[in-house]
């Protein structure tokens, strides 16, 4: 069985004390809620993982943004799998678009990125997405396959069981225009389909597939109405604890 799960990606926003804050009103609220029906993780900052780590209690979920596409060594600046791993964080968020874009990240380093995370002990919260020229173009499916293939259809089947896929078409994010519930759907079948191609039913049915792109607490519900929407991931609406278990709540 599949789980549900909501995710926040802080970006690169909060101090230190602001993000320790943050993490324990959304942990006080996790733990006050009742029979909440998803897993419930923060994405954080490099430098907030250990004080963060520290704040939330173990019914939370914990992931960085990025890590380094090298193993370790003489790479100034760079945070490496392992690091992440050894502050105790679950997973870290991969492919983001912003990091595709202004990092230039592509889906061969992508793949090693991948590679260094499952090694390291991590889950890894893949993210896919068009632009809205590839989806005006019509080219949205295959841009999608080819990000979701090219950095993962070389793991075997146990490792695609650590992996999460992230749905965020990159004319939602940060933009307030969400995908319609419709349109997601859409693209989360497309997504368990090529899953099940390569892996089989079971595999399929068992990833989790996220959906982020301008998801609120106003239309969280209706997203996560849809058979194969798995849950978010949240950008600007984690940043306030109530809007984001606004959503977590949305179940
Ligand atoms: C994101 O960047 O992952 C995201 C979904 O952002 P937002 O919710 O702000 O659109």
């Amino acid at each position: 069985m599949r789980k549900n799960i909501v995710a926040g990606n802080w970006k690169m926003n909060t101090t230190v004390p602001e993000g320790v804050q943050l993490a324990k009103e959304v942990c006080e609220a996790v733990c006050a809620a009742q029979d909440l029906k998803c897993d419930v993780i923060v994405g954080v900052p490099f430098t907030h993982l250990c004080a963060v780590k520290g704040a939330i209690c173990e019914k939370m979920g914990l992931a960085a943004e990025n890590c380094a596409d090298h193993e370790k060594g003489a790479y100034t600046g760079e945070v490496s799998a392992a690091m992440v791993a050894s502050t105790g964080a679950d997973y870290v968020i991969l492919g983001h678009s912003e990091r595709r874009g202004y990092y230039n990240e592509s889906i061969e380093m992508l793949k090693t990125k991948v590679d260094l995370a499952l090694a390291a002990g991590l889950k890894v919260i893949f993210c896919c997405g068009e632009s809205l020229d590839e989806r005006k173009a019509g080219t949205h499916f295959d841009v999608i396959k080819n990000e979701i293939a090219g950095s993962l259809f070389h793991l075997d089947a146990e490792a695609m069981g650590r992996i999460v896929i992230a749905y965020e078409p990159i004319w939602a994010i940060g933009t307030g225009e969400t995908a319609t519930a419709d349109q997601a759907q859409e693209i989360h079948k497309f997504i368990r389909g090529i899953l099940a191609e390569k892996y089989g039913a079971q595999v399929a049915d068992d990833t989790t597939i996220l959906y982020g792109g301008s998801c609120k607490p106003s239309n969280a519900r209706e997203l996560f109405a849809m058979p194969d929407i798995d849950g978010g991931l949240i950008g600007g609406a984690s940043l306030k604890a109530a809007d984001f278990m606004g959503i977590v709540t949305a179940f």
